[in-house]
């Protein structure tokens, strides 16, 4: 197991074990991000798919995740907000 002082919550905290995205940017988040955070982000997209009910198999989907994971882990570029007076008005 590898720790790292990670890049979004600046503790010493362990890596993941295997490549989130078998990318460049998978290999910068298993290099520089927690598995804390890592796990901050699964929740946070789920709430993504669910909120603009994505269908993941598609690009577009598949973009859009890419676009905020990394805003949500290395704070750059742009992050899609949830419309949180949406919030109820779902169906899960
Ligand atoms: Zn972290």
């Amino acid at each position: 197991m590898t720790e790292i002082s990670c890049t979004r919550c600046g503790e010493e905290r362990a890596t993941l074990d295997k490549l989130p995205f078998p990318d460049n940017l998978g290999a910068r988040i298993q290099a520089e991000i927690c598995r804390i955070c890592w796990d901050e982000w699964l929740q946070r997209q789920m709430q993504l798919i669910n909120h603009y009910a994505l269908d993941v198999r598609t690009a577009e989907a598949r973009d859009f995740l890419r676009r905020n994971v990394e805003a949500f882990l290395f704070g750059s570029g742009e992050a899609d907000e949830i419309d949180t007076s949406q919030e109820g008005k779902l169906s899960w």
